[in-house]
């Protein structure tokens, strides 16, 4: 398994956990863009977002509600934050396994503009 994301879900490699139940793992982003930020993963390999099926309508529901409860315990939920998820090449996606960012903690430039 090549999967950086399933490797530290799998303990082989280190990461600075901040949740973990049975379906979600969140950490440390790397190299964080903001004072918070947090990736917040389903323990399942899914790819993109573009491989979701039906059945997976509740594990995306709850790592959104985890982002939420995160963006409380690290006091960022006040001022507010951005959750984003790349998709595949265009989107800008480097991590092959699914992922909730959770970018806050100060004032946020935008990352998307106009065209
Ligand atoms: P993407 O560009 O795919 O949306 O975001 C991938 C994110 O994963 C990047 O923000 C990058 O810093 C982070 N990342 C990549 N490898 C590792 C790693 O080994 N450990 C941690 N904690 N974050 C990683
Ligand atoms: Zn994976």
């Amino acid at each position: 398994m090549e999967c950086i994301f399933c490797k530290i879900i799998n303990k082989q490699i280190p990461a600075d956990l901040v949740y973990e139940d049975d379906e979600i793992l969140a950490f440390r982003d790397i190299h964080p863009i903001a004072p918070v930020h947090l990736l917040i993963i389903p323990k399942a390999h899914i790819e993109t977002i573009d491989d979701l099926e039906d059945g997976h309508q509740l594990l995306i529901g709850r790592m959104i509600l985890v982002a939420k409860n995160l963006a409380r315990d690290f006091k960022t939920a006040e001022g507010g934050y951005k959750l984003l998820i790349r998709v595949k090449k265009h989107g800008g996606q480097e991590v092959d396994h699914i992922h909730l960012h959770l970018i806050g903690g100060a004032p946020l430039e935008e990352i998307i503009r106009s065209i």
